[in-house]
């Protein structure tokens, strides 16, 4: 009787089964048979187990644990998940851009560093990454930019002219490629690196008063960094080091943790300052906007099941709560749309069903309907209605994360500011953070990349965008290349 043992195995409808070893067959050695609906059950499932990539950020892992609040913000931000000592649970997905979900781990590319807070008002998503820059600045160039980096049309290849050819044609991209070129281009693991908003965001306090911000999780692990050499020869040997790594990190107990750092920028500051404030392909020189405390970010809890919790964890930067707000960061304000629709693509209309996309909050929608709906819908399904259903509160959320703009509709690249240019902090970077030693891997890294398949008329092109950063690096990496 299953009775009788309660680890017995069922069909997913729950009907005990007769065998995990053995199809249905006409006599011990005759076919099997079509009506053998367990056989076929687990064929079917397994031929569907499989969902689309993401695209990209395809490769990843993550973790649960919780975000807690040490410092006084409160007179920035409302949000309730950021007053000093509130605790909200997290999960966070870290990935690889460019590389497929079995690319290895330590491929050159920047990482994914995703986190969902599950907050009293909602699920509040920061999907960042760990650089503080980006590649482009405009939207429409974003898609063009992946393609780049990752397969031709025509032999399926990755391959370094097709990237060397967008980057140089776009050089808002130098200060993001010199950055990946750096040290920093490749994690040692997923817990010695910081973790960037990159973004301009909003911070409304309860007096109404607004603050542009970004958000820095400083890893408490400290930075560390694998060389090329280790990186390659751990891709050989290891494809998923960085997976492995945090998980077995978790499981050891040694909880990683990061300290979340916020630069603040007065809401006026934004009309007059030097570079615009909203340009993700720069920072905000630490001189200018110094960083401060705000909490720290711990994870403590590993996924159970990979899939469910980490595959089909959806994050989107509209998932956004009161005091919280965007910019007028024209790929932030891209993205608030195209995260939710990749989501609804890859994972269906009800992607926020999914437990590990649930909110711990309460939820009053009007939604109903759509493939793979769990939730109840309940009457009245309208609004406005005199039925009892929820209603919109302004008091809950006022619409206060807001700015004024003004003009034709136009297509044009932002107005410059004084000292707005695509190359002066890739050059800082070079020239005032990098030290000798790493300045000569950078070159090295470069080098490298471009002997791998670059051609003409790429390859001159990439010597001067190097000498519009540096005009010192650019000699010495066209050197390198030429072998001079
Ligand atoms: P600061 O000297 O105040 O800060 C330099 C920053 O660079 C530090 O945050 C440091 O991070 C980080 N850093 C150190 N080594 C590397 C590396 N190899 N690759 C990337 N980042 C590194 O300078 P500014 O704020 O005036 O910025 C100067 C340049 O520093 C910028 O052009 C930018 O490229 C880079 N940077 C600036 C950041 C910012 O938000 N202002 C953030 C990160 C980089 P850590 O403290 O962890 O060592």
């Amino acid at each position: 009787m299953a009775g009788d043992n309660p680890n017995y195995t069922t069909t997913e409808a729950g009907n005990p089964v007769a065998s995990d070893e053995h199809a249905l067959s006409v006599g011990q050695d005759g076919p099997i048979v079509m009506h053998d609906h367990y056989l076929m059950e687990q064929m079917a499932a397994f031929n569907r187990e499989m969902i689309p990539d993401r695209q990209p950020h395809a490769k990843g892992s993550g973790a649960f644990g919780h975000f807690e609040v040490t410092h006084d913000v409160s007179q920035y931000t409302k949000a309730k998940f950021l007053q000093k000592g509130a605790k909200t649970d997290v999960v966070i997905r870290f990935s690889t851009v460019a590389g497929e979900s079995g690319s290895p781990d330590t491929w050159r590319d920047p990482r994914g560093f995703a986190v969902k807070f599950y907050s009293d008002d909602g699920n509040f998503d920061m999907v960042g990454n760990n650089t503080p820059v980006f590649f482009v600045r405009d939207p429409m160039k974003f898609q063009h930019f992946i393609h780049s980096q990752k397969r031709r049309a025509d032999n399926g290849l990755r391959d370094h002219d097709m990237q060397w050819d967008f980057w140089t044609l776009v050089p808002e991209s130098a200060h993001q490629v010199t950055w990946l070129m750096g040290d920093r281009g490749i994690p040692a693991t997923w817990r010695h690196m910081n973790g960037y908003s990159s973004h301009t965001y909003m911070w409304v306090n309860e007096d109404g008063e607004r603050f542009w911000v970004k958000y820095h999780f400083k890893t408490d692990q400290g930075i560390k960094c694998m060389t090329q050499q280790q990186a390659d020869e751990m891709a050989g040997t290891d494809a998923d080091y960085h997976r492995r790594d945090l998980f077995e990190a978790i499981e050891r107990g040694e909880y990683p943790t990061w300290t979340l750092k916020m630069q603040i920028m007065p809401f006026d500051d934004a009309k007059t300052y030097r570079i615009n404030p909203f340009d993700l392909t720069k920072v905000w020189p630490h001189d200018d906007y110094p960083l401060i405390d705000v909490g720290k970010l711990t994870l403590d809890r590993n996924p159970t099941d990979f899939h469910s919790q980490i595959e089909q964890a959806a994050f989107e930067p509209n998932n956004m709560v009161p005091g919280t707000g965007l910019s007028p960061d024209k790929m932030l304000l891209a993205r608030s749309i195209s995260y939710a629709d990749a989501h609804r693509a890859r994972l269906g209309v009800n992607y926020k069903h999914i437990p590990v996309n649930t909110p711990k909050s309460p939820v009053h929608s009007y939604g109903q309907g759509g493939a793979m709906r769990i939730k109840h819908a309940t009457d009245p399904v309208y609004a406005p209605n005199s039925k009892g259903g929820p209603k919109a509160d302004p008091q809950r959320y006022p619409e206060d994360a807001v700015w004024s703009t003004d003009g034709q509709f136009v297509r044009e690249a932002y107005a410059l500011r004084p000292d707005d240019d695509d190359w002066s902090q890739a050059g800082a970077l070079v020239r005032d953070v990098m030290d000798d030693a790493e300045r000569e891997r950078l070159v090295n890294n470069v080098v490298g990349h471009l002997s791998g398949g670059v051609t003409e008329p790429v390859l001159e092109r990439a010597f001067e965008y190097w000498r519009n950063v540096d005009p010192d690096i650019g000699k010495r990496i066209e050197q390198g290349v030429r072998g001079q």
